[in-house]
């Protein structure tokens, strides 16, 4: 249960609950809810299980790009040096 802000009294009612997204992209519940005991009403946030989760894929997807450059800059680095021996072929 989440305490009234206000009265502290666990006695609080969910009224409303959707889907939102906070911060950079992150699913999220909106939940307004409203005292039983003094009718004070707020709105609170909950991650969606697994921000965790949404982490390790995002570590993932950064090594998977970072490989990808890596091989890339491999690739180019050869281009490079048969282009110059296409070259100086030519100048010769
Ligand atoms: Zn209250």
């Amino acid at each position: 249960m989440m305490p009234c802000p206000k009265c502290d009294s666990a006695n609080s009612i969910v009224k409303d609950s959707r889907p939102t997204m906070i911060g950079t992209g992150h699913a999220a519940i909106r939940r307004r809810r409203a005292c039983g005991k003094c009718t004070y009403r707020w709105t609170t946030f909950e991650t969606i299980g697994g921000d965790q989760r949404l982490g390790q894929q995002v570590k993932k997807l950064t090594a998977v790009l970072q490989r990808a450059t890596q091989d890339l800059q491999s690739v180019s680095a050869e281009l490079n040096i048969e282009a110059g021996r296409l070259l100086a072929d030519e100048d010769g």
